[in-house]
């Protein structure tokens, strides 16, 4: 289900996240993890509120090594620089 017509912020307030029925969120989730996002995990920081944690841990996360610029999960070179990005499966 589309989060903004139900009226919620996160999929962890669906009752369809919490159940795993969510074929939205399981496309989502399995596309994040082939680039080595865990967004459950990430879910479950930002519904403890740890929001800010998890923000710095991304931006970390998703920067480009040479120029600085922060990168689209998927993207497989820096749109700027066009340095080649390969991020780390953890
Ligand atoms: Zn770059």
């Amino acid at each position: 289900m589309y989060l903004r017509a139900k009226g919620l912020n996160y999929c962890y307030e669906c009752g369809e996240y919490e159940n795993n029925s969510c074929v939205k969120h399981g496309k989502l989730a399995q596309s994040y993890l082939e680039v080595g996002v865990d967004l459950r995990a990430n879910l479950t920081k930002i519904a403890s509120g740890l929001t800010e944690e998890w923000l710095k841990e991304s931006e970390g996360r998703f920067k480009c090594s040479n120029c600085g610029q922060p990168l689209s999960a998927w993207k497989e070179s820096c749109h700027k620089c066009g340095h080649k990005v390969t991020f780390k499966k953890s």
